[in-house]
């Protein structure tokens, strides 16, 4: 019988090293500082125009940067995330609920069959209440979108 063979090459996520709490923070506290007279001259390609990629274009044109935010839909506004129902969990912690980071990671993982990476979801989790905020810069501040 012929061997089928799997090109089996690892896929790199770039997810930092370090105890899963610290790794995104951590890695966020040694990034290098761009200077402001700097950021006009950086052009930042953004793929996707969902709640992800619009949140990060509108953030980073805001800063000051030079934002390209594509999408493969007729319009920047048909992303997967114009189906979202509108619900949004948060480590919120109001009285007597119980809630925190851990949770809402513990949660998350779980409610994900246990395939999203792990990392990641902590990070969801901790700067999830800023997620919220996020969500309410319109996209397409500062930002030219192609479609
Ligand atoms: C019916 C429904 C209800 C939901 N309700 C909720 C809810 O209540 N609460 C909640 O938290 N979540 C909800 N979700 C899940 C949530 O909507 C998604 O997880 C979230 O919107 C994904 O956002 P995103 O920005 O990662 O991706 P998307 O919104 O899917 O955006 C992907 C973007 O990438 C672009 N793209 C893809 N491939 C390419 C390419 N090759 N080149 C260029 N651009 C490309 C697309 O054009 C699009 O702009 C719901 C989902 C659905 C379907």
């Amino acid at each position: 019988m012929e061997e089928t063979k799997i090109n089996a090459q690892p896929i790199d996520s770039k997810i930092p090293e370090g105890p899963i709490a610290e790794k995104w923070t951590n890695y966020k506290a040694h990034q290098k500082l761009v200077n402001p007279a700097n950021k006009r001259r950086l052009d930042i390609i953004v793929v996707g125009t969902g709640l992800a990629g619009a949140s990060a274009a509108a953030t980073l044109g805001e800063m000051g940067f030079n934002v390209l935010n594509f999408c493969i839909q007729d319009s920047p506004r048909r992303a997967h995330s114009i189906a979202a129902q509108g619900g949004i969990n948060a480590a919120k912690n109001y009285q007597n609920d119980g809630d925190s980071v851990y949770r809402l990671f513990y949660d998350t993982v779980k409610g994900g069959d246990y395939r999203a990476r792990e990392a990641n979801v902590y990070r969801l989790a901790e700067v999830s209440n800023n997620i919220i905020d996020q969500c309410v810069v319109s996209p397409g501040r500062g930002v030219e979108q192609y479609h």
